[in-house]
């Protein structure tokens, strides 16, 4: 069965988009742990990150750099952390989160966002890519 991340590459589920190529996707996560988290997801499906193609791996940090520095120029914080995890979505993807505080990388800490807000900073952060 498709993840919920395939679905959202395909359009059937909704997104708040901020970058995507040919092969990747990046969208903002759906309860951030802090205003600006964002998830780079490969557009091929796969579990775990280390059971990616060495190539398609590098292809992947490198366009979670791209997306790390316009959500850096666009949310103010001191740094963006990265994240791998994939216990609750099978479908390999890196967290990017905006950081003040070691908190944020907890995950247990999260933040209420509007739909307002979130289609707004979506286009902040895509206008920021360069
Ligand atoms: P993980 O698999 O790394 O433990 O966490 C999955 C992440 O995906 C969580 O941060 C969760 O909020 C996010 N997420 C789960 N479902 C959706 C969704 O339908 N849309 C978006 N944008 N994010 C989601």
């Amino acid at each position: 069965m498709a993840s919920i991340f395939t679905k959202i590459i395909t359009g059937e589920i909704p997104s708040y988009k901020v970058a995507e190529d040919d092969q990747f996707i990046a969208f903002l996560d759906i309860n951030p742990n802090a205003r600006g988290h964002t998830l780079c997801v490969p557009k091929q499906e796969t579990n775990k990150i280390f059971d990616m193609q060495p190539q398609q791996y590098l292809e992947l940090m490198r366009f979670s750099r791209r997306v790390a520095l316009a959500i850096e120029k666009t949310v103010p914080c001191k740094r963006i952390g990265m994240s791998v995890i994939g216990l609750e979505v099978p479908h390999v993807h890196v967290h990017l989160i905006p950081l003040n505080d070691m908190k944020e990388m907890t995950f247990q800490h999260k933040v209420k966002q509007h739909e307002n807000d979130f289609i707004s900073l979506a286009k902040e952060i895509a206008n920021n890519l360069e």
